[in-house]
């Protein structure tokens, strides 16, 4: 693989800014910019020479090929963080033939130098994207290798699995079938186990990643845009008492306490001669039917009975003009009940987060299906038949881990990252 470079730190002025160098040849290369190197993995300071030119005073650190993020040759040239400094660099190292890497670049090589596998890669993605606290720590897990360590204990167990199978075939006798041993079934129902419960958790741990949706519905000047911009303390939605001016589901993207969480705008649920108003609230019911959880709102208290769900929140608008006796009495003028209606909004979800499995990609939802359905009934298939489930198995653990199939979805998951990583 050739040599390649990148800043590392985000572009634009700042203390630092740290110049990545992989591939074959890195050594050479720093050793050329940097005069003797450090020991490796110490950072020392030095000047930044090509030929009499000095560059700039840097901490300079060194990995050796198998000890490095990418397990390559790596160097790091930590420059002061200046534009014009990182520009001269990469001029300098692109007259030396060395490319500018792309994105996620030196990430898939540490894939493909098996310094990572493909569930830890997507965890350091999401690790990069997050932006609550809930999505960091479940990011952290995988990206460490939690569900690495999972799926290498279940191989563990295919493998004393298939050896006991495989034993009980080769000394059948040819006119008596041999019984498969009881401990198969015993390993195999604890890997089942296992995996059902990874799979239960798919769809939290998911929205942990991706974030709830909380619908606010209710009829025209039922307050709902003026609780979310109240929510949002900021304009994010049109209020006006002129009946549905809401026409498109408008989005807000929030935190609550860590939990990533999509409020929907809905149009005003109501009947209308108006095409376009109809079109839009056909799409507000729609989505609102699928979110995690709907808003009830209405000065009433009464909740939309077609939408109803259990553990929605029936909620009472503009509870400063008057006192209802169903739902949460809010106010958007005077903010009365705001934090309550948070806070339920927040256990809410919280339950739900916490059934949250490590899988939260589509990609190893799919794998950890394939691995469990195909353990489906083994318990009453022949010996020769419970060895090929168990091989089926383990190469479903191998597609988890990216071992086979990466190919398909590697350049997808890396254009997500950004160059540098
Ligand atoms: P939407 O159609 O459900 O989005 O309702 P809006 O948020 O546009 O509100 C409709 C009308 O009710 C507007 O005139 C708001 O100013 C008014 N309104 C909304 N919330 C409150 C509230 O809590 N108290 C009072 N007094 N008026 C409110």
């Amino acid at each position: 693989m050739d040599l390649i470079y990148a800043e590392a730190t985000p572009p634009g002025r700042g203390g630092v800014s740290i110049i990545r160098i992989s591939g074959a040849g890195a050594r050479r290369l720093a050793e050329h910019l940097a005069g003797a190197l450090p020991r490796p993995r110490h950072a020392y300071l030095r000047e930044i020479r090509d030929t009499d030119e000095i560059l700039d005073r840097a901490l300079v650190m060194w990995f050796e090929e198998g000890h490095s993020f990418t397990g390559e040759e790596l160097a790091e040239i930590h420059l002061h963080g200046a534009p014009v400094i990182v520009r001269r660099l990469g001029q300098i190292l692109t007259s030396r033939s060395l490319r500018l890497a792309e994105a996620g670049e030196f990430t898939r090589r540490a894939f493909l130098n098996g310094r990572m596998d493909l569930s830890e890669v997507e965890g350091l993605g999401d690790l990069l994207a997050a932006e609550t606290e809930a999505q960091r720590r479940l990011a952290l897990r995988v990206s460490s290798g939690e569900l690495a360590r999972k799926a290498d204990h279940w191989r563990s167990l295919l493998i004393r699995a298939g050896a006991l199978v495989e034993s009980s075939v080769d000394f059948a006798d040819e006119d008596v079938p041999e019984d498969v041993p009881g401990e198969v079934f015993e390993l195999l129902a604890e890997l089942r186990r296992d995996l059902k419960e990874q799979i239960a958790g798919y769809a939290a741990a998911e929205r942990i990643r991706n974030g709830f949706e909380v619908a606010v519905i209710g009829p025209p000047n039922a307050g709902k845009s003026s609780l979310i911009n109240r929510i949002a303390r900021r304009e994010v939605a049109l209020v006006s008492d002129i009946a549905g001016t809401t026409r498109d589901i408008i989005e807000l993207r929030l935190d609550i306490r860590g939990l990533a969480v999509t409020l929907l705008d809905t149009a005003g649920l109501r009947t209308s001669e108006d095409v376009v108003e109809n079109l839009g609230i056909d799409r507000a019911r729609t989505r609102a039917a699928g979110a995690d959880l709907r808003l009830h709102l209405s000065p009433e208290g009464k909740k939309d009975d077609s939408l109803w769900q259990e553990g929605d929140i029936l909620v009472a608008t503009k509870s400063d003009l008057h006192k209802r006796a169903a739902g949460l009495p809010v106010s958007s003028l005077t903010s009365e009940g705001l934090d309550l209606l948070i806070n339920q909004v927040f256990d809410t979800l919280s339950v739900r987060a916490a059934s949250a499995a490590l899988i939260s990609h589509q990609r190893q939802l799919t794998a950890l299906s394939e691995a469990y359905e195909g353990l489906a009934e083994v318990d009453n298939l022949p010996p020769e038949l419970v060895a090929e489930a168990i091989r089926r198995t383990a190469s479903s653990l191998d597609r988890l881990l990216g071992r086979i199939g990466a190919e398909d979805y590697l350049d997808v998951i890396f254009t997500s990252f950004c160059i540098g990583k």
